[in-house]
């Protein structure tokens, strides 16, 4: 079982086996940290940050991991990340979080091809690409100091004092989500009021921190019970 779990992660066992940990390489007991939940047979893996750490050729080696688990032993993963590049390289689905709460989710592809959040929308544009004609990081922002964005916490969007499209309903609640692109593609925010899910009723109260992340962990564990293999969750 061990050497099975070794080939996953493209090892031979006279490499590893018999060997203590500093004997081996950073890359080796990255892989080995990887490959080894498979011994179990999970049906999810949580990995925070598992490639934050690596070099690229490493980072490359060890999503391929991960996307193998996947097809081949049918193993989802909640993929904890930072990095939006590998998220978007593994992720099926994906939530992006602005202050302990779901700014915008979806489908990984769809969402940050075309994000329709405004904190999204400034993180991805903020992005450097390597093309010299193309202006990045100029996008509208607000400054706001640690105050203000302890104050807006419990009384409305948590974006409101970065965001360059404010209104006075961002004030009143926590935004809901509304539906904003085909596969799911949801974003908590009042400009897509109008859209046809998420409206608030006026009986809505709005979510505190721990609130919100129960609704986030409750929608992540409906979308598991749906879709309980061959998918990867970014956030
Ligand atoms: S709800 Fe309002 S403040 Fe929040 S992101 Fe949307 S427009 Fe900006």
């Amino acid at each position: 079982m061990i050497e099975e779990a070794l080939n996953v992660v493209g090892m031979r066992g006279e490499e590893v086996l018999e060997k203590y940990p500093h004997q081996l390489s950073g890359g080796q007991r990255q892989r080995i940290m990887v490959g080894a939940p498979s011994c179990s047979k999970p049906r999810l893996i949580v990995a925070d940050e598992p490639v934050s750490m690596v070099d690229a050729s490493l980072r490359a080696m060890i999503l391929d991991i991960m996307l193998r688990l996947r097809d081949q032993h049918g193993i989802s993963f909640l993929y904890i990340t930072h990095d939006l590049s590998t998220a978007y390289q593994i992720g099926d689905r994906i939530f992006l979080l602005y202050q302990g709460a779901v700014a915008e989710s979806g489908n990984a592809v769809e969402v940050i091809e075309n994000p329709k959040h405004p904190y999204v929308q400034l993180l991805i544009h903020s992005i450097p690409v390597p093309d010299p004609t193309i202006k990045w990081g100029d996008d509208a922002v607000r400054s706001a100091d640690d105050e203000q964005l302890r104050q807006q916490v419990h009384s409305g969007c948590r974006f409101y004092n970065r965001c360059p499209h404010h209104m006075d309903v961002c004030l009143t609640k926590l935004p809901p989500n509304y539906e904003v692109g085909p596969h799911n593609h949801l974003a908590a925010c009042y400009l897509y009021e109008g859209n046809s899910i998420g409206a608030p009723s006026p009986d809505d109260v709005s979510p505190t921190p721990a609130d919100a992340q129960i609704l986030m962990e409750n929608e992540i564990g409906q979308l598991y019970e749906k879709e309980p293999s061959h998918k990867h969750v970014a956030i």
